[in-house]
């Protein structure tokens, strides 16, 4: 049995990864161990920043209408800010407001020196154009790599910034050492935000951040027209699981001992869960992150990061 092998003769978890060994129960990947542990480190940054250049981060968040779940991430994102050091600023707006007054907002803020980054929460109300607005931030203040510049940038292996939600699991997988050079990763989700960009970043030669252990993957990205999704996910030393759909991912679907890594969010009757079956997983999985308290944690600290490098970037310009 794993667990009596594992008190008599501790293996560490990158040496466990992937053996022939099945865990009775998976590492728990914390996100909150991973973001504080980050966070910790930008403060520092943040300080000698603003030390030499007198500049202190700041981040825009655009807010527009009332939806509660945009609310409590526009909230997290400006309590994260102040606890490593940056200030941030909210514009709020009504949900009718029209395209050309936020596209003025945003020309406004790309002015304001006083603003390092610019975030748009999204969804933003159906009757704007999402593309047109993320498309007129400044590629230098775009601290959710979003800009097509930068995604043009992410895609040739030079990042300006990293996209946030992929570079969290990175990020996670880094702390937790787990490499991915030379490993099948399946992710599940061809979104912009999510699938996209972490596909482009696990196959790169080497991680910005993470080096070259945490980019070489072999990568997969399946969605909703994949046939035989459950034959790829059993192929997975890494499955990521970014859909939208809650515990879409069952025990059958993953290689005993792979590691999964979560980053759906849903709201059901029973509270928020993930996009995948947790509870079952733990006995399958050789690691798995909890949702909530795993990926989510470190979106917002990665955007920290890239509103630090942002104040970076325009105070070595002028
Ligand atoms: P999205 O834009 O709706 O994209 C969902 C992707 O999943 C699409 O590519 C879709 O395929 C695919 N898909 C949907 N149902 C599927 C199925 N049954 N089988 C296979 N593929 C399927 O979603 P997103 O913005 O990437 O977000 C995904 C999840 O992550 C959501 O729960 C969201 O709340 C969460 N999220 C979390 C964080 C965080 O910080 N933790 C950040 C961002 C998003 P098609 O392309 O074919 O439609």
């Amino acid at each position: 049995m794993w667990v009596s092998a594992c008190k008599m003769n501790p293996v560490p978890l990158h040496a466990r990864f992937l053996t022939n060994e099945v865990p009775v129960t998976a590492t728990i990947l914390d996100g909150k161990t991973v973001s504080a542990a980050l966070q910790d480190d930008i403060a520092k940054r943040v300080d000698a920043f603003t030390a030499k250049s007198g500049v202190t981060p700041c981040l825009a968040a655009v807010l527009v209408g009332e939806d509660p779940a945009s609310q409590v991430y526009v909230r997290n994102k400006e309590r994260a800010c102040q606890k490593v050091g940056m200030t941030s600023q909210l514009f709020r707006r009504p949900d009718d407001i029209s395209q050309a007054d936020l596209l003025q907002l945003v020309e406004q803020l790309n002015h304001d020196d006083n603003v390092s980054g610019i975030l748009v929460q999204l969804p933003l109300p159906k009757h704007l154009d999402a593309s047109q607005v993320l498309d007129a931030i400044d590629p230098r203040k775009d601290v959710d790599c979003f800009h097509p510049s930068n995604v043009g940038l992410l895609s040739q292996g030079r990042p300006n910034f990293l996209p946030c939600t992929p570079h969290g699991v990175v990020q996670i997988l880094k702390h937790f050492n787990l490499p991915t050079a030379g490993k099948n990763v399946v992710i599940l989700g061809r979104s912009d935000i999510v699938g996209k960009p972490l596909a482009l970043m696990l196959m790169q030669r080497t991680s910005e951040t993470c080096g070259a252990d945490y980019a070489n993957a072999t990568v997969t990205v399946a969605h909703s027209r994949t046939p035989n999704l459950k034959e790829l996910t059993q192929q997975a030393d890494i499955l990521v699981a970014a859909i939208g759909v809650a515990k879409f991912v069952t025990a059958d679907m993953v290689k005993p001992g792979a590691v999964v890594v979560d980053v759906g969010i849903n709201r059901t009757d029973d509270g928020l869960c993930g996009d995948v079956d947790y509870d079952a997983l733990l006995e399958v999985a050789g690691a798995v992150t909890p949702v909530p308290g795993g990926v989510g944690r470190l979106t917002v600290t990665m955007l920290l990061e890239n509103t630090l490098k942002a104040a970076m970037i325009q105070t070595s310009e002028s």
